[in-house]
C-alpha cells in the first residue's frame, strides 16, 4: 500500500493513486485506506474523502468489455486535505480493509452461483426448444452430458456457499475459507457460462440471451476481489504455512 496520510493541523493530507475503482467516476464519497505516516509504525487508517475536494481526481476508465453498466475509474489524491472527522474512528491496521474484502468476497461466492444457475436454466430451456435433426437438441447425449456437468457444478457451488454461510452465522468463518469459495465458485461460473453459451449455438453470442453477458462479466469477477491466482496463493499459504506471494 503506497497511499499515505500526513498530519496537517486539525486534519490529514492524503497522497496516492488507486486505479480500477468501481463507481469512482460517479461517487460523491470515497473510502480511502492509507498509511498514517504521522503515527509510529505507519498504521493503515480509513478516510472518508468527498470527491469534490481539492486534489481529488476520479477519471473514468473507458473501453471495458466486461461490467459495462458499472462505471469504473481511478481515485487520485494529490495532497488532498481531509478534517479529523473524516477518519474512521474504531479501526487501525489491515483489519479494516481486509474485513471489508472478506465480506465482499463472501457475497461473490453467492453471486457466482446465481450467474451460473441462470446460465444453466437458459441453456436447458433453449436445448429443450431448439430442434435439429428432427428432435430437440436436449435429446442428444452430448448436450445431456453438458447439462449434467453444469447441474453438478451449480449444486457443488451452492453447497459450498451454504457451508460458508453456516460457518459465518456461527462466527467461525475464516478468510481463507472465503478465498476457497470465491476461487471455486467463480471458476465454476466461468465454466458453466461458457458451456451454456456454446449450447445456444449462434444465438448464444447475441444480447438476446444472458450467458454471454455473464461470461463477459465473470472475467472481471475472476480478477477482482483477489484474482484467482492470489486466492490460490492464500490457500497455498494456509495449507503449507509457506507464503509464495513474492
Ligand atoms: C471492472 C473492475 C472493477 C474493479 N473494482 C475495484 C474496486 O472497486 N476496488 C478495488 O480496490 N479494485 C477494483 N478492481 C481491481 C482489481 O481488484 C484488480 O484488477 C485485481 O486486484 C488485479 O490487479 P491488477 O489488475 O493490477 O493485476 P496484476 O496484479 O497486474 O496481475 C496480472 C496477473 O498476474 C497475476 N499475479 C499478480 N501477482 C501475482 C503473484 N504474486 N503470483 C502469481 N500471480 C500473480 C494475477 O493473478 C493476474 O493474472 C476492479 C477491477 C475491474 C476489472
Amino acid at each position: 500500500m503506497e497511499t499515505s496520510a500526513e498530519r496537517d493541523g486539525d486534519g490529514y493530507r492524503l497522497s496516492g493513486t488507486k486505479t480500477w475503482i468501481t463507481n469512482a467516476p460517479i461517487a460523491d464519497v470515497a473510502l480511502v485506506w492509507a498509511k498514517d505516516r504521522s503515527t509510529e509504525g505507519d498504521p493503515v487508517r480509513g478516510f472518508l474523502v468527498e470527491t469534490d475536494r481539492e486534489g481529488v481526481e476520479t477519471p473514468a476508465i473507458e473501453g471495458k468489455l466486461s461490467m459495462r453498466v458499472s462505471a469504473t475509474g481511478e481515485v487520485s489524491l494529490d495532497d488532498a486535505f481531509v478534517p479529523e472527522s473524516a477518519v474512521l474512528p474504531d479501526v487501525a491496521g489491515m483489519k479494516g480493509p481486509l474485513s471489508c474484502l472478506t465480506q465482499a468476497r463472501f457475497g461473490i461466492v453467492w453471486g457466482a452461483v446465481g450467474a451460473a444457475r441462470d446460465c444453466f436454466e437458459v441453456a436447458r430451456e433453449y436445448a429443450g426448444e431448439r430442434e435439429q435433426f428432427g428432435q430437440p437438441v436436449a435429446g442428444f447425449q452430448l448436450q445431456q452430458e453438458k447439462l449434467a456437468e453444469m447441474a453438478t457444478k451449480v449444486t457443488t457451488g451452492r453447497l459450498l456457499a451454504d457451508r460458508l454461510a453456516t460457518l459465518k452465522e456461527r462466527g467461525e468463518l475464516r478468510p481463507q475459507q472465503v478465498s476457497m469459495g470465491k476461487r471455486h465458485n467463480v471458476r465454476m461460473a466461468r465454466e458453466v457460462a461458457r458451456t451454456a453459451r456454446e449450447m445456444l449455438g449462434g444465438n448464444g453470442i447475441t444480447t438476446d440471451y444472458s450467458p454471454m453477458r455473464h461470461l463477459a462479466n465473470i472475467e472481471t469477477v475472476y480478477t477482482y476481489e483477489g484474482t484467482h491466482d492470489i486466492h490460490t496463493l492464500i490457500l497455498g499459504e494456509d495449507l503449507t504455512g509457506i507464503a509464495a506471494f513474492e
